[in-house]
């Protein structure tokens, strides 16, 4: 009969380690953002940009109150944390990260045309200018779920 040191000691060779994943050394361009258990990887997404001029938003432009930018979910539009999302794809409220961007909240939704022609997998993010919206164009990019959104 096995004493109970040394069975710890059998399991020690099945236990999978549990301690911190080993990184690689080989250089500082080595991608680790996959890794991170607390975001979900969801593949690439076209991802445009868009601000609230008349250019971009066609009649909508016309329909501010007091100037404040709202968008489809009601929510103020936010240089830095709209984004417009198919809401069948991501629901509104979802917390996502966009390579090359950071962090933005769904508030907002692309027009139906646009949405069928990416089958679902297309972002508009939202930006305080048109030049600054000019400036990013548009993107194929990685994007991850940080939080899921609220299903109303
Ligand atoms: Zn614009």
């Amino acid at each position: 009969m096995l004493s109970v040191a040394a069975m710890a000691a059998a399991m020690a060779w099945t236990v999978p380690a549990t301690g911190p994943t080993i990184i690689s050394t080989m250089g500082p361009e080595i991608e680790t953002k996959q890794e991170d258990p607390e975001k979900t990887y969801i593949g690439q997404f076209t991802v445009t940009a868009y601000c609230s001029c008349e250019i971009c938003c066609g009649k909508w432009a016309n329909k501010r109150p007091n100037g404040i930018i709202y968008t489809a979910s009601g929510a103020e539009a936010k240089n830095g944390e709209t984004v417009g999302a198919a809401w069948d794809v991501l629901p509104v409220g979802t917390r996502i990260e966009i390579d090359g961007l950071g962090e933005r909240i769904v508030q907002d939704k692309p027009a139906d045309w646009i949405v069928e022609r990416y089958e679902g997998r297309i972002l508009d993010v939202y930006f305080g200018s048109h030049e600054a919206a000019l400036e990013y164009g548009k993107h194929t990019v990685d994007v991850w779920i940080i939080e899921d959104g609220k299903e109303e």
